[in-house]
C-alpha cells in the first residue's frame, strides 16, 4: 500500500478507533509511516487520558512460579533462581512505605505461587484497603471463586497478559498452560467487576506480524482496562536463551495502535521496553503510554525476581524531571479507566 493510503489508515484510527485485521498488518509492516503513527497516538492519548502519568507501586512478592513458560526466568524448571515469599507483614510494611510515599495503587505481582491461598492474600488486600489507594493483582491463573474472593476483599485491578493468542505459538511457549484457561480467567475478570489489565509479548520466536494483529483486536475484543506491551528479552536460564531480543520498534507500535483503538485505556511504558532502549520510556510516554509502574520490593528480593535479566529502574527524582520537560506530570488521582467509548 502506499503511504498515502497509510496515513489515511492512522486518520481513521485516529477518529473512529477502529481497524480492520489488513489494516493493522498494513501498518505493522510499513517502516515509513512510524513517526506519523506515534504521534498519532500520542494526540489520541493526550486527548482521552490527558498529560497526568499514573504511577502504580510494584511489589513482587514471590517468585515461587508452578509455570515453565519457556521465556521465563522465574519458571519453575530454573534450577538457578533462588526462591523467596514475602509474608505478609513484609508486603504490608512495603505497601505502607509506597503509601506514605504518595503512591495511589498498589501492585501484588507474583510468579503463580499457590502458597498464597486466596484467604491469605485477602488478609493482605483488606489491610492495604484501609488507605486510600488502589490495589491491582498480577499473581496468574486462579478458578474464578478465588478471583471472586480476592475481588470482595478489595482489589480493584488484575494484570494477565495473554502474552500470543496464536494458539499454537501459545502452545509450545505454555507447556504447562493453555490459552482457553488464559481466556476463561480473563473473561472471568471482566465479569467480575475487575479492571482487567492484558497485554502480549513481542518477539517470541516464529511470532507473526498477523498474530500481532489478532493480539491488537483480542484487546479490543476483551475491552481490556489496561494493555501492557513488552518487548521479549532472552534469559540466559531459560530455553529461549539463544534467541534475538524482541524489536523495540515494533512493540512500540503494536502499543501505538493499541493506544489508537482502545483510546481511554492505561497504557504502561513498560520496564522491557526501558530495559532494550535508555529511552524506552520516555519514547513510549510519547507515543500512546501514560502509566510508568516503578519496582519498590525491596532490594535484597528485586535481583531475585529475574523474569528477564538487568530489568531497568526508575528513578524518582529523574522520573518528575523527564515528565516536567515533555510536559506530562504524576497524578494524584488513583487512575481508574474513565470510560468514553
Ligand atoms: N505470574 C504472573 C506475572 C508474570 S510476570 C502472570 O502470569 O501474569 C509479568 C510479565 O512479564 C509476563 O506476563 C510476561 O509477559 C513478562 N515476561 C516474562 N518473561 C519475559 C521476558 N523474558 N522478556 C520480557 N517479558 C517477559
Amino acid at each position: 500500500m502506499y503511504n498515502s493510503n497509510m496515513n489515511e489508515l492512522i486518520q481513521k484510527a485516529k477518529l473512529k478507533h477502529n481497524l480492520t485485521k489488513n489494516e493493522i498488518i498494513g501498518l505493522l509492516s510499513n517502516k515509513d509511516i512510524d513517526i506519523e503513527l506515534f504521534s498519532a497516538a500520542d494526540e489520541v492519548r493526550k486527548k482521552y487520558v490527558g498529560d497526568e502519568v499514573h504511577l502504580r507501586a510494584l511489589i513482587e512478592f514471590s517468585n515461587y512460579c508452578r509455570c515453565s513458560c519457556l521465556y521465563c526466568g522465574i519458571r519453575c524448571d530454573n534450577r538457578l533462581v533462588e526462591r523467596y515469599r514475602l509474608s505478609k507483614d513484609q508486603i504490608l510494611s512495603l505497601s505502607k512505605i509506597a503509601v506514605d510515599f504518595g503512591y495511589k495503587t498498589i501492585v501484588l505481582q507474583s510468579g503463580e505461587d499457590i502458597y498464597y491461598s486466596a484467604d491469605y492474600l485477602s488478609q493482605i488486600i483488606k489491610k492495604i484497603k484501609e488507605n486510600d489507594v488502589a490495589v491491582t493483582l498480577s499473581i496468574g491463573e486462579r478458578p474464578a471463586e478465588e478471583y471472586k474472593i480476592l475481588k470482595e476483599a478489595g482489589a480493584d485491578r488484575f494484570l494477565l497478559r495473554i502474552e500470543t493468542t496464536d494458539i499454537e505459538l501459545y502452545k509450545k511457549m505454555h507447556p504447562k498452560a493453555s490459552i482457553e484457561n488464559r481466556k476463561r480467567c480473563l473473561y472471568d475478570l471482566k465479569n467480575l467487576g475487575y479492571e482487567t489489565g492484558s497485554g502480549c509479548l513481542v518477539g517470541l520466536p516464529n511470532q507473526s506480524i498477523e498474530s500481532l494483529a489478532d493480539d491488537i483486536l483480542f484487546f479490543k475484543e476483551l475491552d481490556a482496562d489496561m494493555i501492557g506491551i513488552g518487548p521479549l528479552i532472552p534469559h540466559e536460564n531459560t530455553p529461549l536463551k539463544n534467541v534475538n531480543s524482541g524489536d523495540f520498534n515494533l512493540a512500540l507500535k503494536v502499543m501505538a495502535l493499541t493506544r489508537l483503538l482502545l483510546p481511554d485505556i492505561n497504557i504502561p511504558a513498560t520496564t522491557a521496553m526501558e530495559t532494550l532502549n535508555p529511552n524506552g520510556r520516555l519514547i513510549a510516554l510519547q507515543s500512546g503510554a501514560n502509566v510508568v509502574m516503578p519496582n519498590v520490593t525491596f532490594d535484597e528480593y528485586k535481583s531475585k525476581y529475574e523474569i528477564y535479566p538487568d530489568k531497568a529502574k526508575v528513578d524518582y527524582n529523574e522520573l518528575l524531571t523527564v515528565l516536567n520537560k515533555i510536559g506530562r506530570f504524576v497524578s494524584n488521582e488513583k487512575g481508574f479507566r474513565n470510560k468514553l467509548i
